[in-house]
């Protein structure tokens, strides 16, 4: 058979007595019980590692748990961290409501921030979580100026990298310790599995590994079977994506009732240059913004007539999808309290996708 079978269990069945024995020295090398890593989890962890180029990969069973366990396996009472203001929400939430019940002091950095990391360090930083481009308004960071910062200071660094994948950015060789995937978006590729990865240097492989264990977390088997399908796909689907929320991005920029359409990949995006420098693609999710500040009732309009895009959350997946939200940052940008039209550009043909914005924007 091409793919691998799906083993489910709680109990795993040792061949002989004297393996049994290996397991409470430590010796042994296979899973001990349904908590440790199932073969499926095992194939899709040696699978991504290899993509990532990192030391140790483990699955989580949300890209939200891959997250928050980052920040608890790094950090201490006392410790203070730092997360990118257009990061992924709800880890800072997570901060902010569970980590500070710890003693942990999580504090907002600019979203386009780099070597000016530096005046928000403090003595005890001891954790900087990054996400770029966010998936909103699509700031990119300068990480190896962060990065480089961070070294000298023995500060662990994790990237969020769902956007680009492994495929269009190579966090290790830019100086991150921690590469973090949402599994559930392009990986998977179907928005059928919720699954979350996250992948270590060699520095901190040992630490992160050892808190895995003593957490006993794992993944579900069917999750990791599908997302190890998902990684065969990859190249292929993101290559489609690219072109066509590019295709679409590039039309809407010509449209009258447009303002701006962020995506990293157009010119006059502010860290263009940099998205040049370290990305080698793009994807298919980007916002963008209307010339006028339509009502609630007229947006409503808008979105109610599309046929194509799915109105939800997540993204990364064949379906076209739409979500309007405010841009709520903790510092000041351009667009500041602006109404954010962000679309998950999927598989569709891109004509079929024009049509229905087209449709869409006649009842504004
Ligand atoms: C969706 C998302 C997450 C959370 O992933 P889940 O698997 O849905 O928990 C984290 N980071 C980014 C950038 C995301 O888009």
């Amino acid at each position: 058979m091409i793919n691998p079978p799906l083993y489910r269990g709680s109990t795993v069945l040792f061949d002989t007595y004297e393996d049994l024995l290996s397991v409470y020295d430590g010796t042994y090398e296979g899973s001990v019980y349904g908590t440790d890593r199932l073969l499926n989890q095992r194939l899709f962890e040696e699978a991504l590692l290899k993509l990532e180029g990192g030391y140790l990969t483990r699955a989580f069973q949300s890209g939200l748990s891959a997250i928050q366990n980052t920040l608890m396996a790094f950090t201490k009472s006392g410790d203070h961290i730092l997360i990118c203001d257009n990061a992924y929400g709800p880890g800072m939430y997570f901060s902010k409501k569970i980590l500070s019940r710890f003693n942990i002091e999580a504090d907002v950095i600019p979203s386009d921030v780099g070597a000016d990391i530096k005046k928000y360090i403090k003595p005890n930083t001891r954790f900087i979580l990054l996400e770029s481009p966010g998936s909103i308004t699509f700031e990119i960071q300068d990480i190896p100026a962060i990065t480089k910062i961070a070294q000298g200071k023995n500060i662990v660094t994790a990237l969020d990298n769902t956007w680009a994948t492994p495929l269009y950015l190579k966090p290790f060789e830019l100086g991150v310790d921690i590469s973090i995937q949402s599994v559930t978006k392009y990986i998977a590729g179907h928005s059928d599995v919720l699954l979350g990865a996250v992948t270590t240097n060699e520095k901190y492989a040992a630490q992160f590994e050892k808190f895995y264990s003593t957490m006993e977390l794992f993944a579900q088997p069917e999750d990791c079977y599908l997302a190890l399908r998902g990684l065969e796909t990859l190249e292929l689907r993101l290559k489609e994506h690219e072109r066509s929320a590019l295709e679409i991005a590039h039309w809407l920029k010509s449209l009258d009732i447009i303002d701006t359409v962020i995506h990293p990949a157009l010119p006059e995006h502010p860290q263009h240059e940099i998205w040049k420098r370290d990305f080698s693609g793009s994807t298919g999710i980007f916002s963008f913004i209307f010339k006028k500040d339509y009502a609630t009732e007229t947006i409503a309009k808008f979105v109610n007539t599309l046929n194509l895009f799915g109105i939800g959350f997540s993204w990364g997946g064949y379906k076209s999808l739409i979500t309007v939200g405010k841009n709520r940052r903790v510092f000041d940008s351009a667009y500041k309290d602006k109404t954010f039209i962000r679309l998950n550009i999927g598989l569709e043909k891109t004509d079929d996708l024009m049509r229905d914005l087209d449709k869409g924007f006649s009842v504004l």
